[in-house]
């Protein structure tokens, strides 16, 4: 059946404009002129539709440690968060998706329980450079590097032979890899210096543990090697400005590198956060004031393509807040039922468009994960992926609106700008004013399958 939805301020490919949006089996099938309200058309007045938003960067953690997250409950966060479809890092489940028997078991796990769409990446490890071809073969989206410890045992950092051993092959495969881009040696050096030295509860001693010049080395290497081996190569949560001069030459070499941010960078900053605050502790970890600018001026630029969450969530007790022990707490922040009026927020106080959040949180990523034809757009031939939004609401976080499995964020007691009212996801409303659909449908995008196909 014909379904239609307007407002008069639609994300179309030409701009926010008024439209009507008409779907059908899942797909859009025409956006059309907006016109005076009628029967059997929602109309949702002033209140913005955006795409589907896309997040290529989400550690689900299902099958293994589920009891961090997984396929329920973070694609609940999503849908109440703006997003119609999540890609998986391959870590921090077990087993880690570094083989097609690992895919396999992740694709059981999220079958039949996921209220949006999801991708999955492979992983790239010391030793699986035999599997990689296959892993793409299989469907896999892209693959997964760490330069560094990863922080789980079972997913092996690689060095530069190893990286020379998977290139060539995921070369071929046309998809990317993505980095954790933090050399281990500047990081270890730091941590020698630091040692008895430094109390543990200040951030400033985490901050200083991990520092600028680990990723600007990293970044160095993997563009070196994109330039010998031109594998796609994508950059994942930057978050020292100091490596976007390289990035700006490599780009402008022609080299095909890709860069990412994440929210966190662009709205927290290292001078403002409480020591023993643990919750903010990532990697590589949140900086300067100054340095938060800079990347909102490489996003400005375009140096910075993307913006995704590293939604990484874990059980309250490891993050261990009540000694504030930054050397042993768990390192990740989950933010996504937040992201998208977190980036408003920021956004749009340093004169951004709602435009430009939604291309960097969903265009942008669909188009590193190949899934350009059917999401991260409303446009005729794409998947029916929409979120009513309201731009000027404001709200202060509270446990309540986190939706993931355990609520711990340092976004709490933020005032957030923004409000997702309903999501849609191949023209299924799943998230409503609050409430869930409650028959789970989200299924896997494949970049090799057929986008939505107009009858
Ligand atoms: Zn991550």
């Amino acid at each position: 059946m014909r379904q239609a939805i307007q407002s008069r301020r639609v994300l179309t490919e030409d701009g926010i404009r008024p439209a009507r949006v008409l779907f059908e089996a899942g797909c859009i099938v025409a956006v059309e002129e907006y016109e005076s309200p009628s029967s059997g058309v929602e109309d949702f007045g002033d209140l913005c539709i955006l795409p589907g938003l896309v997040d290529t960067h989400v550690h689900i953690n299902e099958p293994g440690r589920t009891d961090w997250e997984g396929f329920a409950t973070a694609t609940r966060a999503a849908a109440a968060g703006g997003y119609t479809c999540l890609v998986d890092m391959p870590l921090n489940s077990v087993p880690s998706t570094v083989d097609v028997p690992a895919l396999g078991a992740k694709r059981e796990a999220a079958a039949g329980q996921s209220l949006v769409d999801y991708g999955f990446w492979g992983g790239a490890v010391a030793g699986n450079s035999a599997e990689l071809s296959s892993l793409a073969g299989a469907g896999v989206l892209g693959f997964k590097s760490f330069l560094i410890e990863s922080g789980v045992a079972e997913f092996a950092m690689v060095r530069e032979h190893d990286l020379r051993l998977a290139m060539p092959a995921i070369a071929e495969s046309g998809l990317p890899l993505l980095v954790h881009a933090e050399a281990p040696e500047p990081v270890e050096r730091s941590h020698r210096w630091l040692a008895g030295r430094a109390p543990w509860t200040a951030y400033s001693t985490y901050l200083e543990s991990r520092p600028d010049e680990a990723e600007v080395e990293a970044i160095e290497l993997m563009i070196r090697l994109c330039r010998e081996y031109r594998c796609r190569v994508h950059i994942v949560h930057l978050a020292s400005a100091r490596a976007l001069p390289l990035l700006r030459e490599a780009r402008a070499e022609g080299l095909p590198i890709t860069v990412e941010t994440c929210p966190h960078y662009l709205y927290f900053d290292a001078e403002t956060i409480p020591d023993g605050a643990t919750q903010y502790k990532c990697a590589p970890p949140i900086r300067s004031a100054a340095n938060r600018e800079e990347l909102w001026e490489g996003l400005r630029e375009g140096v910075i393509d993307l913006v995704a969450t590293d939604h990484s969530p874990c059980p309250p007790a490891l993050k261990l807040m009540d000694t504030g022990d930054f050397a042993k707490a768990w390192g990740g922040i989950a933010s996504l039922s937040v992201a998208l009026p977190a980036m408003w927020a920021s956004a749009k106080a340093r004169g951004f468009a709602l435009t430009d959040v939604v291309r960097w949180m969903s265009a942008m990523p669909a188009q590193l994960a190949g899934l350009q034809s059917s999401k991260g757009r409303i446009a005729t031939g794409a998947d029916a992926d929409f979120v009513v939004f309201h731009p000027d609401a404001v709200f202060r976080v509270e446990p309540r609106h986190l939706h993931f499995r355990h609520p711990v964020s340092p976004y709490l007691g933020q005032d957030l700008l923004g409000q997702v009212r309903r999501t849609y996801v191949r023209g299924k409303r799943v998230f409503d004013e609050g409430e869930f659909d409650a028959n789970p449908s989200g299924r896997e995008c494949r970049a090799d399958l057929p986008a939505c196909r107009l009858s």
